[in-house]
């Protein structure tokens, strides 16, 4: 590290005349020159569409796209690549979820249990599956220092609960949930567990029989991969029983007048022409990340948050959210500057080169819990460099000294 920076030829430019630092990964990372170059090639040299066709390119894009499940498969240590199904992203996977399987499992009476630090992305889909079926939705406390509070967990989950739906790493509060520890509790009630892996997936190694998950997400596009594909895997016996939700061509067996059979799972959920493109970049990503290795990734992230927070913690009226020990630290750090709105902080940084996000981050519900409107998010990947930090320290010090008439 960090011989990777020139694999992103995006990294190489000025912003505002001054060198871009792109600190906005957990919105999107940027996209290295293999993954680019496959999704270049595939449109070069092999594009057809897949499954149908028994032409020569039909069926080298066929084999590429079925190659991508095997190597999801370990990069996630799934037991069998039919686990493996694509969506569009996180979103759709955690929608598909509650709607094909919480529509058929849940009944009036039942919880749902999630915490106060999930996505919209982790909320919306459960909130709209108990108004639909008379469930409970439950919300998990959270410690000061914004970690679960696994003793609220311990009271919220009980017999009464059908699903437990947790982020593993949080997108606003930079902690990285206990998940094995919530599936077992969620198992010892007879729930399942609902993981949202859109911010750990791309930053540690993740092995989904270890975590004890049973439904585990994650988007393409956080991970190096394009925009338009994610993966939804769950366990076979999940997969067996969960009716398809998108009907058309691709995902049937055979279609007579009235009636309809469907293929089996993975392909029973992949109705119509897929993101052929998207698989095709999202198998040079995890080719990328696994020559890496995800240990490494996450150790050097660790280090850049190491470097930074300590900076963080000196600048006066700067404060924090989440945990202010770096070892308990993901790469997301998020912060608000004295009484200066967000977005006047993300803009000044902008204006220095350094590009963060600012707002509620998709978590409208943490927001309130914290009392809070918005946050600056700053976010890290391995290929944000030692330099980075301290350009961002650096903007930000400039940032308070410019507004120091203002309320800092
Ligand atoms: N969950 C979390 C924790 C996220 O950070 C995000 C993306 N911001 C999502 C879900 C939604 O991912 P996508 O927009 O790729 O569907």
């Amino acid at each position: 590290m960090n011989d990777y920076v020139q694999d992103f030829p995006i990294l190489r430019q000025k912003v505002n005349d001054e060198q871009l630092v792109y600190l906005d990964n957990a919105a999107t990372s940027q996209k290295p020159r293999p993954v680019i170059d496959a999704v270049a090639n595939y449109y070069y040299h092999d594009n057809a569409n897949v499954h149908r066709g028994v032409h020569t390119l039909a069926e080298r894009a066929t084999e590429s796209f079925e190659k991508v499940r095997t190597k999801v498969k370990n990069f996630i240590n799934a037991s069998s690549e039919r686990e493996i199904v694509y969506t569009k992203g996180t979103t759709e996977g955690l929608n598909w979820i509650a709607r094909s399987y919480g529509s058929t499992h849940l009944k009036q009476g039942d919880e749902i249990v999630i915490t106060y630090m999930e996505h919209h992305s982790n909320l919306v889909p459960w909130q709209q599956l108990a108004h639909e079926t008379g469930a409970q939705l439950k919300y998990i406390q959270l410690l000061s220092d914004g970690r679960l509070d696994m003793g609220s967990a311990e009271k919220l989950i009980t017999d009464k609960t059908a699903i437990v739906a947790v982020a593993h790493a949080s997108n606003v509060l930079g902690v990285v949930n206990p998940i094995t520890e919530i599936a077992n509790l969620a198992h010892k009630h007879g729930a399942v567990l609902v993981v949202d892996g859109a911010q750990s997936a791309p930053h540690m190694k993740i092995d989904v029989q270890q975590l004890g998950a049973d439904f585990f997400v994650f988007s393409g596009h956080k991970m190096l991969a394009p925009t338009g594909i994610g993966i939804l895997w769950a366990k076979s016996i999940f997969l067996a029983e969960m009716p398809p939700l998108e009907f058309g061509g691709e995902m049937i067996n055979s279609v007579e007048l009235q009636q309809t059979t469907f293929k089996e799972f993975p392909w029973k959920f992949e109705g119509g022409t897929q993101n052929i493109a998207g698989v095709i970049g999202l198998g040079a990503a995890i080719d990328y990340l696994s020559a890496i290795g995800m240990e490494k990734i996450e150790l050097y992230e660790r280090s850049l948050v190491e470097n930074l927070l300590p900076e963080l913690l000196k600048i006066e009226g700067l404060k924090v959210y989440g945990p202010l020990d770096p070892v308990q630290h993901s790469g997301i750090i998020s912060f608000n500057l004295g009484q200066l709105h967000p977005h006047d902080v993300a803009t000044a940084l902008d204006m220095q080169g350094v590009a963060v996000r600012a707002g509620h981050h998709c978590a409208q519900p943490l927001m309130e819990y914290l009392g809070v409107s918005a946050m600056v998010r700053a976010s890290f990947y391995f290929y944000n460099t030692s330099e980075d930090v301290q350009q961002l320290v650096k903007a930000i010090k400039a940032t308070k000294e410019f507004f120091k008439n203002d309320t800092v």
